[in-house]
């Protein structure tokens, strides 16, 4: 029999992150401030703790993971590494599908990786309460959790379609003890500015991100920070705990390296966390396909473009180079609540634009299609980002198929969908509408990422 399952002893989980910035070929853009100028430490001190301004900064290849990080990251992690045999047998190709199961952390997704690790070097910084933004209520649940295990505060404004689309996430977060309210709200003069203009939007991460830094640099005690949970560099390297696991898992089975390293994308993060150790690979020769997938609702990767540009809708992040598709833009509510951020983690930008890996867009109503194949096979309920991963997945696998090779493809299983269970509902009944933003939309969101200053796309020529 085939193995299905392959675990990895706590001993042997990662003692440190891998930085990709320490070996990307192109050096790496600066984050500008408004007014053109290299953003400096110093200046992002209101924001963030120092350690991880640090962090954010550096180019060092592994970074230690802190000794009680490691400790609380044990309850979940290793994370299985599992064979999806059953979907391989009913798509009948001879490729093998492993995915990581990020879906076991407490709160259910990836983002729990980080949440920890943010919420630890914050506690040793000495903040008191940490601020964020939500978006499907991953990250919001993820950083409560956190924040209760070092007896931190947390606020969480959460995108108000998500707020009124899935009440349960809610209720988690308030079991963790956060405070978390629909965005906009009129707890900030972003909020505030946004709801007189547009009393009746869906909201988005980029408003909810403008109402959480506000809400912590406003903050007169000083003992607020605010937290991201996808984007930044630190963010994606504390995520590389996944594909670090899944290399060791792999070679347990036999496996040097996977033709195929495929991760959903909203901000980057469990993409990178994925693909990151392997982008070192093919930086180093191995022959590896890898694909971020974006939502076709909010396609950044495939139909926006590279430039410096805000990662909040008020213009209070720096500028940062990424594919954008501009910090007004508004994408469609769609289930994958976590796949509606304008923008691409600068990281994962710079590998695209270097052409180690290849974006690929999926259409909601083929998502869900993937996600009832994977539920039908392999039993697992996905989160509806990750299911987007799911599709591409399949057609990879049938892609292996026709071309008659025994390819080996690696996803994440970024969440679980036990949650979000009203899109699946809707597929069912045939109620899903395709989310496909119209080109016209598009180019008018992109029309106004004002290009102040020029994003060079530098590449080695080597992919
Ligand atoms: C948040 C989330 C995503 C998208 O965010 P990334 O930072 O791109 O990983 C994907 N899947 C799940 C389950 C999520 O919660």
């Amino acid at each position: 029999m085939d193995q299905v399952k392959i675990f990895l002893d706590e001993k042997d989980m990662p003692k440190q992150w891998y930085n990709l910035a320490a070996d990307l070929p192109t050096p790496m853009l600066p984050p500008l401030t408004p007014d053109g100028q290299p953003v400096r430490p110093e200046m992002l001190e209101a924001v963030f703790p120092k350690n991880l301004i640090e962090q954010e900064m550096s180019t060092k290849r592994w970074i230690d993971i802190p000794q009680e990080v490691q400790e609380i990251l044990h309850t979940w992690r290793p994370s299985p590494l599992r064979r999806a045999l059953r979907l391989e047998k009913f798509l009948k190709t001879p490729a093998k599908i492993y995915y990581k199961d990020e879906s076991c952390s407490p709160s259910g997704s990836h983002k729990t990786n980080t949440a920890i690790a943010q919420a630890w070097y914050n506690k040793q910084f000495g903040v008191k309460r940490i601020t964020t933004e939500t978006g499907a209520g991953q990250w919001g649940t993820a950083l409560s959790y956190a924040c209760h295990a070092f007896g931190l505060e947390c606020k969480v404004f959460m995108v108000k379609v998500s707020f009124e689309q899935k009440p349960l996430r809610k209720i988690m977060m308030g079991l963790w003890n956060a405070d978390c309210v629909a965005s906009p709200s009129n707890e900030t003069n972003a909020g505030r500015a946004i709801l007189a203009a547009m009393p009746n939007t869906p909201g988005s991460l980029a408003i909810a991100i403008s109402e959480a830094i506000e809400a912590a640099v406003t903050d007169k005690t000083g003992k607020t920070r605010y937290a991201l949970g996808s984007v930044l560099n630190h963010v994606l390297l504390h995520q590389t705990i996944i594909g670090l696991e899944a290399k060791k898992q792999l070679k347990k089975a036999g496996i040097k390296t996977p033709d195929i390293v495929i991760g959903c994308a909203g901000g980057g993060s469990n993409f990178a966390g994925i693909s990151f150790p392997f982008v070192n690979d093919k930086i180093n020769g191995a022959k590896i396909e890898i694909i971020p997938v974006e939502s076709a609702a909010c396609p950044k990767m495939t139909k926006g473009k590279f430039a410096y540009d805000h990662g909040d809708v008020a213009a209070m992040t720096p500028l940062l180079p990424m594919h954008t598709l501009g910090s007004q833009f508004i994408p469609p509510a769609i289930h994958a609540g976590g796949l509606r951020y304008h923008g691409m983690a600068p990281l994962v930008s710079q590998a695209i634009v270097e052409g180690l890996m290849k974006p690929h867009a999926v259409d909601q109503l083929h998502s869900y299609e993937a996600a009832m194949i994977w539920a039908r096979t392999e039993g697992f309920i996905i989160a509806p980002e990750t299911s987007n991963a799911v599709a591409c997945v399949i057609q990879e696998a049938k892609k292996a198929k026709k071309e008659g090779k025994e390819k080996v493809i690696l996803f994440n299983l970024s969440g679980h969908g036990l949650l979000d269970l009203a899109g699946y509902d809707k597929y069912l009944h045939g109620k899903l509408e395709s989310s496909e933003v119209s080109s016209d939309e598009i180019k008018r969101s992109l029309a106004r990422v004002q290009v102040k200053y020029h994003a060079p796309m530098r590449k080695s020529g080597k992919w």
